[in-house]
């Protein structure tokens, strides 16, 4: 079975990643890397995804996908982007991040409370050869958290194109939903075609 390696020790990540490469590639069997971890020192998703990627190339001889992701708000000027994980500090608190984001917004009214999340991903093939996909995915910050599902930003986060009379932030979507729609789906659509040329 041919396999690539996927770099990150993210396990809602992973899973997600399994779930998407499954529909476009049942066949690649998906590892995660779990070799010495890069100094992500990038400024952009694009920069930090390629260093994830080279490193687990590099390491396994493999194949390597990575994502570095984020979250993008309009009014901050596309901040917290690099800095989503850590934007309480770096003890990578989720909680603490999304409190700290909903407070800085909290005089911003709906209309102007847009964001994306965005996920870069970086395929680095055996060969050397690399690639670098974007998916963003545009919705609104809610004013207070809703949901038990996803994780780090997805209680604030409202996609659009959901009816107006029913919004819910991606907390309260299934992961099958998510999945079908998220920033990295939307990168891996347009990574999928690359994915059959392995
Ligand atoms: P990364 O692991 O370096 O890509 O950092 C990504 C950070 O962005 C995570 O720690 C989350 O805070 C946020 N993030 C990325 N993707 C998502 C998502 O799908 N839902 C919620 N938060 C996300």
């Amino acid at each position: 079975m041919p396999r690539i390696v996927l770099a990150t020790h993210n396990p809602h990540k992973v899973e997600e990643f399994q779930a998407i490469v499954a529909e476009v590639r049942p066949d690649l069997d998906v590892v995660a890397y779990d070799g010495p971890e890069p100094v992500e020192d990038g400024v952009t998703f694009a920069a930090n995804a390629l260093i994830k990627a080279r490193a687990a190339a590099a390491h396994t001889g493999l194949p390597a996908l990575a994502d570095d992701s984020g979250i993008a708000v309009d009014v901050l000027g596309g901040s917290p982007g690099v800095f989503s994980a850590y934007w309480a500090g770096h003890k990578k608190d989720s909680a603490a991040n999304l409190e700290l984001l909903l407070d800085q917004l909290s005089d911003v009214a709906d209309p102007h409370r847009t964001a994306q999340f965005v996920s870069v991903i970086a395929l680095v093939r055996s060969d050397g050869t690399e690639e670098t996909i974007e998916g963003r995915w545009p919705g609104r910050l809610a004013v207070q958290p809703a949901g038990p599902g996803g994780f780090g930003y997805d209680p604030i986060f409202v996609p659009d194109g959901q009816p107006a009379d029913a919004e819910r932030t991606v907390g309260e979507w299934s992961a099958a939903e998510k999945n079908a729609s998220s920033h990295r789906s939307r990168a891996f659509v347009a990574l999928a075609p690359l994915l059959e040329s392995l």
